[in-house]
């Protein structure tokens, strides 16, 4: 890996630094092996940091860098930076902390697009079983108006991963982060490299993880085109959200329930506490448990895999949330620390709230369930904290796999 030496100023933390340049709080830890990693950072201490892996589309000019430099280790000319990135001064070299375009990496199938919704889920999964046959594909139903709910599974272990995304339509950003995970997967272990510091391969044959990447496919599309004229619940929709035009806060799905209170673990005391009477563009806990199909077809697929632990992927709060009632098991919280160390996010132990997918799995099977605030900001977060938040993400579901036992 190549590293970056770097000073420390007064006030650095590792985390901090491990922001700054865009890499984990563990592979920092790991390059700096000839200081004890929990002693605070003086300042003037040399440090060194890994330089972003040529996954990553953005980079932060370190001390030293010239632009040859960076296109070599990129394997690209000189000429494409510059291309990507006008705004660097010509025939100089830029100034440490500017930020540059990379390339795209040839062969990328798992674009960010502000329309990135069932559509694309389905042509991007295809593309992904035919550059990697070894990733297999299942529908688990359907939704309100009929979208199949995909499912993507990968590996050939024991330990039976599960990771959803877009249970709440405004936090779709989540569907690009699983699928993007899929594919840097699938090609690691296609290539036999590591991924997030892990051997893809490993990883592989100790796991099976099946990614639902888009659980809210109907919601998804009306917070990214908003509701078409034609649309069959056009009346009602348009209703609910208050004649509003803009579906920015829209969470639920296209019966105005937000999936994520449908689980039978507390229903009836969260539909209580949440106090919405009807259907909303949130917190709507439905008439009954699992009363819309998505929310039932979730819970189907759970049932029928018997999974060992789950992730629910949301936005947003960088924060990872693992008990429920005192029903998980000890290994909870202790995985959860150690998804907050890989990932920076913190782990926090919830009280007063019920109904989620996590909780329910929690108090059904007594494994552990996650849920991660992925990123943070206001939902939905922009395209343009896709990269960071993916990469948060990334060592987040890597070191989850890797804490699988066996
Ligand atoms: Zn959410």
């Amino acid at each position: 890996m190549r590293m970056e030496e770097y000073v420390a100023a007064s006030g650095d933390t590792y985390k901090s630094i491990a922001r700054a340049a865009r890499v984990g709080i563990r592979e920092l830890v790991d390059a700096n092996p000839q200081r004890p990693a929990d002693e605070p950072l003086r300042a003037g201490e040399l440090l060194y940091v890994p330089a972003g892996p040529a996954h990553r589309r953005m980079y932060i000019v370190q001390p030293g860098d010239s632009l040859t430099g960076i296109a070599e280790w990129l394997g690209c000319a000189d000429r494409r930076l510059r291309e990507l990135n006008p705004q660097l001064p010509a025939g100089a070299d830029p100034a440490p902390g500017t930020r540059i375009a990379l390339p795209t990496p040839a062969g990328r199938i798992v674009m960010p697009s502000s329309i990135y919704g069932p559509d694309r889920v389905a042509a991007d999964l295809k593309r992904l079983v035919s550059a990697f046959p070894f990733i297999k594909t299942a529908t688990i139903g359907s939704s309100v108006m009929g979208k199949p709910i995909l499912a993507a599974g990968i590996g050939d272990g024991p330990f039976r991963w599960h990771l959803n995304a877009s249970l709440h339509a405004n936090e779709w950003i989540t569907s690009l982060i699983a699928m993007r995970f899929l594919e840097d997967y699938g090609r690691a272990c296609r290539r036999k490299t590591q991924i997030g510091g892990f051997d893809a391969a490993e990883l592989y044959r100790r796991t099976t993880l099946w990614v639902v990447p888009m659980v809210n496919p109907d919601g998804v599309e009306l917070v990214q085109e908003g509701l078409r004229p034609d649309h069959p619940l056009a009346a009602r929709i348009g209703r609910w959200n208050r004649g509003s035009a803009s579906f920015r806060n829209w969470k639920a799905n296209a019966r105005g329930v937000d999936l994520n209170d449908q689980f039978p673990a507390g229903w009836e005391e969260e539909r209580r506490r949440r106090g919405v009477p009807g259907p909303a563009p949130r917190d709507y806990s439905g008439d009954a448990p699992l009363s819309e199909p998505e929310a039932a077809a979730l819970a189907a697929f759970t049932e029928a895999q018997s999974f060992d632990a789950v992730i629910a992927l949301h936005t947003q709060g960088e924060e990872i949330y693992w008990n429920y009632g005192g029903l998980e098991p000890p290994e909870s919280k202790i995985w959860a620390h150690r998804l907050g160390l890989a990932s920076g996010y913190r782990p926090i132990a919830l009280t007063g709230s019920d109904a989620g997918y996590k909780d329910w799995f929690i108090a059904k099977y007594r494994r552990p369930g996650f849920t991660v605030e992925a990123g943070c900001g206001r939902n939905p977060l922009p395209l343009s904290a896709f990269e960071d938040v993916y990469d948060d993400c990334l060592r987040l579901l890597t070191e989850a796999l890797d804490l699988s036992p066996g």
